[in-house]
């Protein structure tokens, strides 16, 4: 499906040429596109992957980018916003911080005819036209069976939950995955749910704080951790280390962040969930080409997929992607496969 996604993309806009010469045209009619991402602190990967491969993909797609940050702060969002559409821009693609923020930005792009494409994340309650991402739920449902892996059969393990932001609706899909595999092992006895509380912002200081704090609250025992992604990992893991059972518990994780793997390969990280980001920023591309020349039923001929706004009541049209589990078994592939180099895996630590 991904590379189908990317293939009509290459013939929608080069007509059948798919060279990089046929796609990329003189700067003078590049349309100009503004993306804003969330912030650096929550994850590592939108400085370290999205900004680059989408920089690359908007770049080939022949459009002109203007990629921002909001630093987790909505004022800052909101602002980087106004003045991408002062400044133009054919296309918005946002990963917004709220569904409030990320609706009023939507709201003003809307008012100015500028179509706006959801960015990983998506606005419940929101206008955006287009989303991309990936099938959260079931990137959840990798991590519940990567603790499972991992843990195997512990009548009675002590499981901790760290989730995602409140107001992020992927960490509430990512919960909802964790649920549908872990809840029979809940109700069985298999395992035993201490507690489960989704942190803020995905702020890994204060992941990091309420941790240390349900740890403490039951005992200091605990026998595997649910860590929504990769930064709230390495919170837990220094939570961990600090009582002698880095290595000893197993911790989930997400994005496959340099950080991530650096633990897993250490052993004090049990899964990531690799989510091939190049694909994601292409699709997102190649979605902003055909809207910004006003080609809609190009745009929905790359968008098959159907997200449900509860709150809008409404469908959003989608490419949505799949999402592989790592472990120490499988790592191997992405330096394999060009993902990652081993000198960067190496280094850090
Ligand atoms: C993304 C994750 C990321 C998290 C924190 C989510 O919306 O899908 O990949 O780890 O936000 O930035």
């Amino acid at each position: 499906a991904v590379s189908g996604v990317v293939l009509l993309g290459l013939l929608t806009s080069c007509g059948g040429g798919g060279g990089a010469e046929t796609a990329v045209s003189t700067a003078k009619e590049r349309p100009l596109v503004g993306v804003i991402l969330p912030d650096r602190k929550s994850s590592a990967r939108w400085e370290e992957q999205d900004r680059p491969r989408l920089n690359q993909a908007l770049g080939f797609a022949g459009i002109e980018a203007m990629i921002d940050n909001a630093d987790g702060d909505e004022a800052k969002f909101a602002s980087i916003a106004d003045s991408m559409i002062q400044r133009g821009v054919k296309v918005l693609m946002t990963t917004p911080l709220s569904p409030e923020g990320g609706a009023a930005v939507e709201r003003k792009a809307k008012q100015a005819g500028i179509p706006v494409i959801n960015y990983d994340r998506i606005t419940i309650g929101g206008q955006a036209d287009y989303y991309v991402s990936f099938d959260n739920i079931n990137v959840g449902e990798l991590q519940a069976e990567g603790l499972i892996g991992c843990l195997g059969d512990r009548p009675g393990a002590d499981i901790i939950e760290i989730e995602g932001a409140p107001t992020d609706n992927n960490a509430t899909q990512f919960a909802d995955g964790h649920r549908r595999k872990l809840a029979a092992k809940y109700d069985s006895g298999a395992y035993d749910l201490v507690a489960t509380q989704a942190i803020e912002q995905w702020d890994p200081v204060r992941g990091k704080a309420v941790f240390e704090q349900l740890l403490n609250g039951n005992g200091g025992r605990v026998d595997g951790v649910v860590a929504a992604n990769d930064g709230l990992a390495a919170s837990v893991i220094e939570v961990l280390r600090a009582k002698g059972l880095a290595g000893r518990v197993p911790v989930t994780g997400q994005d496959a962040t340099l950080e991530g793997l650096r633990a897993i390969l250490r052993g004090e990280q049990c899964m990531t969930v690799y989510k091939p980001i190049r694909d994601e920023a292409e699709a997102a591309a190649w979605l902003a080409v055909s809207l910004a020349r006003g080609d809609i039923s190009g745009a929905d001929d790359l968008a098959t997929g159907n997200t449900r706004d509860p709150v809008s009541r409404r469908d959003v049209k989608s490419v949505l992607l799949g999402a592989d589990l790592i472990t120490r078994n499988n790592l191997r592939t992405l330096v394999d496969d060009g993902i990652v180099r081993p000198a960067d895996l190496c280094a850090g630590d």
